[in-house]
Protein backbone atom coordinates (compact mmCIF):
# COMPACT_ATOMS: atom_id res chain seq x y z
CA UNK A 1 0.00 0.00 0.00
CA UNK A 2 2.89 2.34 1.00
CA UNK A 3 4.62 1.66 -2.38
CA UNK A 4 1.76 1.83 -4.32
CA UNK A 5 1.29 5.38 -2.46
CA UNK A 6 5.13 6.32 -3.71
CA UNK A 7 4.85 5.40 -7.19
CA UNK A 8 1.39 7.49 -7.34
CA UNK A 9 3.20 10.35 -5.84
CA UNK A 10 5.30 13.01 -8.39
CA UNK A 11 7.98 14.84 -7.57
CA UNK A 12 9.75 17.29 -9.89
CA UNK A 13 13.20 15.98 -10.20
CA UNK A 14 16.28 18.24 -8.81
CA UNK A 15 16.05 21.67 -11.02
CA UNK A 16 18.42 24.94 -10.93
CA UNK A 17 16.73 27.28 -8.39
CA UNK A 18 14.54 30.09 -9.48
CA UNK A 19 17.43 32.41 -8.92
CA UNK A 20 19.72 30.20 -11.32
CA UNK A 21 16.86 30.12 -13.85
CA UNK A 22 16.35 33.66 -13.74
CA UNK A 23 19.86 34.32 -14.66
CA UNK A 24 20.09 31.24 -16.96
CA UNK A 25 17.71 32.91 -19.24
CA UNK A 26 18.79 36.06 -17.99
CA UNK A 27 15.10 36.70 -16.92
CA UNK A 28 15.51 40.68 -15.93
CA UNK A 29 11.92 41.54 -15.23
CA UNK A 30 10.42 44.35 -16.95
CA UNK A 31 9.31 47.52 -14.81
CA UNK A 32 6.17 48.81 -17.08
CA UNK A 33 5.00 45.23 -17.06
CA UNK A 34 4.81 44.77 -13.19
CA UNK A 35 7.22 42.11 -12.90
CA UNK A 36 7.96 40.83 -9.36
CA UNK A 37 9.31 37.54 -8.79
CA UNK A 38 8.28 34.82 -6.41
CA UNK A 39 11.34 33.25 -5.28
CA UNK A 40 10.45 30.87 -2.42
CA UNK A 41 9.20 28.34 -2.81
CA UNK A 42 7.90 27.83 0.52
CA UNK A 43 5.55 30.69 0.34
CA UNK A 44 4.58 29.03 -3.63
CA UNK A 45 4.09 26.18 -1.87
CA UNK A 46 1.22 27.88 0.39
CA UNK A 47 -0.75 29.25 -2.38
CA UNK A 48 -0.88 25.96 -4.07
CA UNK A 49 -2.14 24.32 -0.77
CA UNK A 50 -4.80 27.05 -0.39
CA UNK A 51 -6.36 26.28 -3.83
CA UNK A 52 -7.44 23.15 -2.75
CA UNK A 53 -6.58 19.57 -3.51
CA UNK A 54 -4.65 19.40 -6.46
CA UNK A 55 -4.34 15.82 -6.92
CA UNK A 56 -5.17 14.29 -11.08
CA UNK A 57 -6.73 18.08 -11.39
CA UNK A 58 -6.36 19.83 -14.57
CA UNK A 59 -4.77 23.16 -13.88
CA UNK A 60 -4.21 26.64 -15.65
CA UNK A 61 -1.84 28.84 -14.38
CA UNK A 62 -2.16 32.55 -15.44
CA UNK A 63 1.16 33.99 -15.57
CA UNK A 64 3.78 31.55 -14.61
CA UNK A 65 7.10 33.84 -15.14
CA UNK A 66 10.34 31.85 -14.28
CA UNK A 67 8.14 29.35 -12.60
CA UNK A 68 8.08 28.62 -8.86
CA UNK A 69 4.07 28.44 -8.35
CA UNK A 70 4.29 26.22 -11.29
CA UNK A 71 6.93 23.94 -9.36
CA UNK A 72 4.44 23.76 -6.04
CA UNK A 73 1.14 22.27 -8.68
CA UNK A 74 3.26 20.13 -10.50
CA UNK A 75 4.57 18.87 -6.83
CA UNK A 76 0.77 18.78 -5.75
CA UNK A 77 0.27 15.89 -8.42
CA UNK A 78 -1.40 17.12 -10.86
CA UNK A 79 -3.22 15.50 -14.12
CA UNK A 80 -2.24 18.31 -16.41
CA UNK A 81 -1.21 21.75 -16.07
CA UNK A 82 -1.49 24.39 -18.98
CA UNK A 83 0.48 27.37 -18.50
CA UNK A 84 -1.05 30.68 -20.01
CA UNK A 85 2.06 32.96 -20.45
CA UNK A 86 2.68 36.47 -22.23
CA UNK A 87 6.37 36.78 -22.51
CA UNK A 88 8.02 34.67 -24.67
CA UNK A 89 11.21 34.83 -22.23
CA UNK A 90 9.70 32.92 -20.30
CA UNK A 91 9.19 30.08 -22.44
CA UNK A 92 12.38 28.47 -22.45
CA UNK A 93 12.47 27.78 -18.75
CA UNK A 94 8.92 26.79 -18.57
CA UNK A 95 9.89 24.07 -21.67
CA UNK A 96 12.77 22.47 -18.97
CA UNK A 97 9.99 22.22 -16.67
CA UNK A 98 8.02 20.53 -18.53
CA UNK A 99 10.85 18.18 -20.14
CA UNK A 100 11.32 17.71 -15.88
CA UNK A 101 7.35 16.62 -16.19
CA UNK A 102 6.98 14.63 -19.26
CA UNK A 103 3.49 14.29 -20.93
CA UNK A 104 2.18 16.87 -18.23
CA UNK A 105 2.72 20.38 -19.06
CA UNK A 106 0.92 22.26 -22.17
CA UNK A 107 2.83 25.55 -22.93
CA UNK A 108 0.68 28.49 -24.70
CA UNK A 109 2.39 31.75 -25.54
CA UNK A 110 -0.35 33.96 -25.22
CA UNK A 111 -2.52 36.67 -23.16
CA UNK A 112 -4.96 35.72 -20.58
CA UNK A 113 -7.05 38.56 -21.92
CA UNK A 114 -7.81 37.28 -25.17
CA UNK A 115 -6.73 33.20 -24.89
CA UNK A 116 -9.85 31.38 -25.36
CA UNK A 117 -10.37 28.60 -21.86
CA UNK A 118 -13.79 27.43 -23.19
CA UNK A 119 -11.89 24.85 -25.25
CA UNK A 120 -9.24 24.42 -23.21
CA UNK A 121 -9.46 20.92 -20.68
CA UNK A 122 -10.77 18.25 -22.07
CA UNK A 123 -14.51 17.84 -22.75
CA UNK A 124 -15.54 14.53 -20.10
CA UNK A 125 -14.15 17.05 -17.48
CA UNK A 126 -17.59 18.91 -17.77
CA UNK A 127 -19.60 19.05 -15.15
CA UNK A 128 -23.72 20.63 -14.48
CA UNK A 129 -23.48 24.10 -12.78
CA UNK A 130 -25.61 22.25 -9.58
CA UNK A 131 -22.78 19.70 -9.03
CA UNK A 132 -19.52 20.06 -7.42
CA UNK A 133 -16.91 21.85 -8.91
CA UNK A 134 -14.61 19.94 -11.95
CA UNK A 135 -11.48 18.87 -11.17
CA UNK A 136 -9.99 21.81 -12.76
CA UNK A 137 -8.69 24.58 -11.04
CA UNK A 138 -7.13 28.33 -12.55
CA UNK A 139 -4.58 29.77 -10.27
CA UNK A 140 -1.94 32.77 -11.10
CA UNK A 141 0.30 36.23 -9.91
CA UNK A 142 -0.68 38.04 -12.38
CA UNK A 143 0.41 41.92 -12.64
CA UNK A 144 -1.87 43.91 -10.64
CA UNK A 145 -3.03 45.66 -13.78
CA UNK A 146 -3.85 42.57 -15.15
CA UNK A 147 -6.08 40.67 -12.75
CA UNK A 148 -8.52 43.06 -11.74
CA UNK A 149 -10.02 43.23 -15.32
CA UNK A 150 -9.55 39.72 -15.50
CA UNK A 151 -11.25 39.16 -12.43
CA UNK A 152 -14.51 41.04 -13.76
CA UNK A 153 -14.11 39.66 -16.82
CA UNK A 154 -14.65 35.94 -15.30
CA UNK A 155 -17.21 37.53 -12.54
CA UNK A 156 -19.61 38.11 -15.86
CA UNK A 157 -18.53 34.97 -17.47
CA UNK A 158 -19.65 33.17 -14.19
CA UNK A 159 -22.95 34.78 -14.48
CA UNK A 160 -22.99 33.82 -18.06
CA UNK A 161 -21.93 30.40 -17.16
CA UNK A 162 -19.69 30.51 -20.58
CA UNK A 163 -15.60 31.19 -20.53
CA UNK A 164 -13.42 28.39 -18.49
CA UNK A 165 -17.20 28.39 -16.30
CA UNK A 166 -18.85 25.88 -19.43
CA UNK A 167 -16.43 23.34 -17.43
CA UNK A 168 -18.76 24.10 -13.83
CA UNK A 169 -17.95 26.00 -11.04
CA UNK A 170 -14.32 25.96 -11.68
CA UNK A 171 -12.36 27.57 -8.28
CA UNK A 172 -9.96 29.84 -8.80
CA UNK A 173 -6.77 31.38 -6.35
CA UNK A 174 -5.41 34.75 -7.84
CA UNK A 175 -3.25 37.59 -6.21
CA UNK A 176 -4.31 41.01 -5.76
CA UNK A 177 -2.52 44.35 -4.65
CA UNK A 178 -3.69 43.74 -1.06
CA UNK A 179 -5.94 46.61 -0.95
CA UNK A 180 -7.97 44.60 -3.85
CA UNK A 181 -7.93 41.67 -1.85
CA UNK A 182 -9.55 43.35 0.87
CA UNK A 183 -12.11 45.13 -1.27
CA UNK A 184 -12.75 41.56 -2.85
CA UNK A 185 -13.45 40.01 0.81
CA UNK A 186 -15.22 42.88 2.53
CA UNK A 187 -18.21 42.01 4.70
CA UNK A 188 -20.82 44.93 5.05
CA UNK A 189 -19.89 48.21 6.92
CA UNK A 190 -16.75 48.21 6.56
CA UNK A 191 -14.16 50.92 5.43
CA UNK A 192 -13.12 48.55 2.45
CA UNK A 193 -16.89 47.63 1.49
CA UNK A 194 -16.69 48.56 -2.21
CA UNK A 195 -18.17 47.83 -5.49
CA UNK A 196 -16.24 44.82 -6.14
CA UNK A 197 -17.20 43.28 -2.88
CA UNK A 198 -20.65 43.10 -4.18
CA UNK A 199 -19.83 42.05 -8.07
CA UNK A 200 -17.92 38.90 -6.24
CA UNK A 201 -19.42 38.34 -3.06
CA UNK A 202 -22.97 38.44 -4.84
CA UNK A 203 -21.49 35.05 -7.07
CA UNK A 204 -18.98 33.44 -5.43
CA UNK A 205 -17.74 32.30 -1.91
CA UNK A 206 -14.75 34.87 -1.52
CA UNK A 207 -12.20 33.93 0.88
CA UNK A 208 -8.79 36.17 1.54
CA UNK A 209 -6.85 33.49 2.47
CA UNK A 210 -3.05 35.12 3.46
CA UNK A 211 -0.76 38.05 2.42
CA UNK A 212 2.60 38.29 1.26
CA UNK A 213 4.90 41.32 2.12
CA UNK A 214 6.13 43.31 -0.98
CA UNK A 215 9.92 42.45 0.21
CA UNK A 216 8.92 38.21 -1.08
CA UNK A 217 9.35 38.97 -4.32
CA UNK A 218 12.09 39.98 -6.91
CA UNK A 219 11.67 43.13 -7.63
CA UNK A 220 10.08 44.26 -4.14
CA UNK A 221 6.38 45.45 -5.56
CA UNK A 222 5.68 48.68 -3.80
CA UNK A 223 2.73 47.02 -2.06
CA UNK A 224 1.74 43.71 -0.42
CA UNK A 225 0.38 40.94 -2.25
CA UNK A 226 -3.24 39.21 -0.75
CA UNK A 227 -4.06 35.66 -2.34
CA UNK A 228 -8.27 35.74 -2.97
CA UNK A 229 -9.53 31.97 -3.31
CA UNK A 230 -13.29 32.25 -5.52
CA UNK A 231 -15.46 29.05 -5.76
CA UNK A 232 -18.85 30.09 -7.63
CA UNK A 233 -21.69 29.96 -5.96
CA UNK A 234 -24.52 27.17 -7.54
CA UNK A 235 -27.15 30.14 -7.28
CA UNK A 236 -26.12 33.47 -7.26
CA UNK A 237 -27.34 35.87 -4.52
CA UNK A 238 -28.71 38.25 -7.62
CA UNK A 239 -30.19 36.80 -10.30
CA UNK A 240 -30.61 39.81 -12.95
CA UNK A 241 -27.70 39.97 -15.84
CA UNK A 242 -24.58 41.08 -14.84
CA UNK A 243 -24.65 43.99 -16.91
CA UNK A 244 -27.81 45.53 -15.01
CA UNK A 245 -26.01 44.71 -11.97
CA UNK A 246 -22.92 46.20 -12.71
CA UNK A 247 -25.24 49.50 -13.22
CA UNK A 248 -26.83 49.93 -10.32
CA UNK A 249 -23.42 48.73 -8.06
CA UNK A 250 -21.50 51.46 -9.85
CA UNK A 251 -23.80 54.35 -9.78
CA UNK A 252 -24.64 53.63 -5.87
CA UNK A 253 -20.93 53.68 -4.65
CA UNK A 254 -19.91 56.72 -7.16
CA UNK A 255 -20.95 58.61 -3.67
CA UNK A 256 -19.51 56.46 -1.57
CA UNK A 257 -19.77 58.62 1.58
CA UNK A 258 -22.67 60.09 0.41
CA UNK A 259 -26.16 58.61 1.53
CA UNK A 260 -27.43 55.72 -0.62
CA UNK A 261 -30.05 57.69 -2.03
CA UNK A 262 -27.57 59.92 -3.86
CA UNK A 263 -26.00 56.97 -6.08
CA UNK A 264 -29.93 55.74 -7.07
CA UNK A 265 -30.50 58.93 -8.40
CA UNK A 266 -28.42 58.63 -11.05
CA UNK A 267 -29.86 56.00 -12.41
CA UNK A 268 -33.00 58.23 -13.65
CA UNK A 269 -32.46 61.00 -16.40
CA UNK A 270 -32.84 64.66 -13.98
CA UNK A 271 -36.48 65.56 -14.91
CA UNK A 272 -37.50 62.29 -13.07
CA UNK A 273 -34.62 61.67 -10.53
CA UNK A 274 -35.86 62.04 -7.36
CA UNK A 275 -39.56 60.35 -7.65
CA UNK A 276 -38.25 57.60 -9.51
CA UNK A 277 -35.19 57.17 -6.61
CA UNK A 278 -37.56 57.61 -3.98
CA UNK A 279 -39.40 54.91 -5.40
CA UNK A 280 -36.76 52.68 -5.81
CA UNK A 281 -35.77 52.54 -2.85
CA UNK A 282 -39.27 52.35 -1.05
CA UNK A 283 -39.73 49.12 -3.05
CA UNK A 284 -37.14 47.51 -2.50
CA UNK A 285 -37.29 48.51 1.35
CA UNK A 286 -33.88 50.07 1.67
CA UNK A 287 -33.23 52.86 3.99
CA UNK A 288 -32.11 56.42 1.93
CA UNK A 289 -30.04 57.19 4.55
CA UNK A 290 -27.69 54.15 5.01
CA UNK A 291 -24.11 54.73 3.15
CA UNK A 292 -23.22 52.44 -0.04
CA UNK A 293 -20.61 50.44 2.18
CA UNK A 294 -23.91 49.70 4.86
CA UNK A 295 -25.68 47.75 2.12
CA UNK A 296 -25.73 44.12 2.25
CA UNK A 297 -26.00 42.02 -0.61
CA UNK A 298 -29.54 41.31 0.34
CA UNK A 299 -30.12 45.06 -0.15
CA UNK A 300 -28.64 44.73 -3.38
CA UNK A 301 -30.82 42.37 -4.81
CA UNK A 302 -33.97 44.06 -4.00
CA UNK A 303 -32.56 47.28 -5.57
CA UNK A 304 -31.65 45.26 -8.75
CA UNK A 305 -35.02 43.67 -8.79
CA UNK A 306 -36.98 46.97 -8.42
CA UNK A 307 -34.61 48.67 -11.01
CA UNK A 308 -34.86 45.89 -13.47
CA UNK A 309 -38.82 45.93 -12.90
CA UNK A 310 -38.64 49.73 -13.93
CA UNK A 311 -36.82 49.36 -16.96
CA UNK A 312 -39.36 46.64 -17.95
CA UNK A 313 -41.87 49.02 -18.09
CA UNK A 314 -39.52 51.93 -19.40
CA UNK A 315 -37.79 50.26 -21.88
CA UNK A 316 -35.15 54.12 -22.52
CA UNK A 317 -34.48 53.44 -19.08
CA UNK A 318 -31.29 51.26 -19.16
CA UNK A 319 -29.60 53.13 -21.68
CA UNK A 320 -30.03 56.14 -19.94
CA UNK A 321 -26.62 57.25 -18.61
CA UNK A 322 -26.04 59.47 -16.16
CA UNK A 323 -22.51 60.84 -17.63
CA UNK A 324 -23.26 61.21 -20.99
CA UNK A 325 -26.07 63.92 -20.05
CA UNK A 326 -23.65 65.68 -17.68
CA UNK A 327 -21.44 65.92 -21.02
CA UNK A 328 -24.23 66.71 -22.58
CA UNK A 329 -25.28 69.29 -20.77
CA UNK A 330 -21.53 70.92 -20.04
CA UNK A 331 -21.69 71.54 -23.72
CA UNK A 332 -24.80 72.80 -24.48
CA UNK A 333 -23.88 75.58 -21.69
CA UNK A 334 -20.53 76.00 -23.43
CA UNK A 335 -22.10 76.97 -26.76
CA UNK A 336 -24.60 79.10 -24.91
CA UNK A 337 -21.99 80.98 -23.60
CA UNK A 338 -20.45 81.26 -26.82
CA UNK A 339 -23.41 82.59 -28.63
CA UNK A 340 -23.82 85.13 -25.75
CA UNK A 341 -20.36 86.11 -26.25
CA UNK A 342 -20.75 86.05 -30.14
CA UNK A 343 -24.24 88.76 -29.95
CA UNK A 344 -21.54 91.28 -27.34
CA UNK A 345 -19.21 91.48 -29.73
N1 LIG B 1 3.84 33.88 -11.47
C1 LIG B 1 5.22 34.31 -11.44
C2 LIG B 1 5.69 34.43 -10.01
O1 LIG B 1 4.85 34.40 -9.10
O2 LIG B 1 6.91 34.57 -9.80
C3 LIG B 1 5.39 35.64 -12.19
C4 LIG B 1 4.64 36.78 -11.61
S1 LIG B 1 4.76 38.30 -12.49
C5 LIG B 1 3.99 39.37 -11.31
C6 LIG B 1 3.46 38.21 -13.70
C7 LIG B 1 3.65 37.27 -14.83
O3 LIG B 1 2.48 37.33 -15.66
C8 LIG B 1 4.81 37.59 -15.74
O4 LIG B 1 5.46 36.40 -16.10
C9 LIG B 1 4.17 38.24 -16.97
O5 LIG B 1 4.92 38.11 -18.14
C10 LIG B 1 2.86 37.48 -17.04
N2 LIG B 1 1.76 38.20 -17.70
C11 LIG B 1 1.51 39.53 -17.65
N3 LIG B 1 0.40 39.83 -18.34
C12 LIG B 1 -0.06 38.67 -18.85
C13 LIG B 1 -1.17 38.33 -19.66
N4 LIG B 1 -2.02 39.27 -20.09
N5 LIG B 1 -1.35 37.04 -20.02
C14 LIG B 1 -0.47 36.09 -19.60
N6 LIG B 1 0.61 36.36 -18.83
C15 LIG B 1 0.81 37.62 -18.45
Amino acid sequence: MAASRQVATFRLPPLPTIGEIIKLFKLRAVKQLSQNFLLDLRLSDKIVRNSGNLKDAHVCEVGPGPGAITRSILNAGVAELLLVEKDPRFIPGLQMLSDAAPGKVRIVHGDILTYKLEKAFPQHLKKKWGDDPPNIHIIGNLPFSVSTPLIIKWLENISERNGPFSYGRIPMTLTFQKEVGERLTASTGTRQRSRLSIMAQYLCTVHNCFTIPGQAFVPKPEVDVTIVHFTPLVKPKIEQPFKLIEKVVQSVFQFRRKYCHQGVRILFPEAERLKKAEQMLMLADVDPTLRPTQLSVFHFKNLCDVYRKMCDEDPKLFAYNYRDELKQKKNRNKSNLERTEDNSL
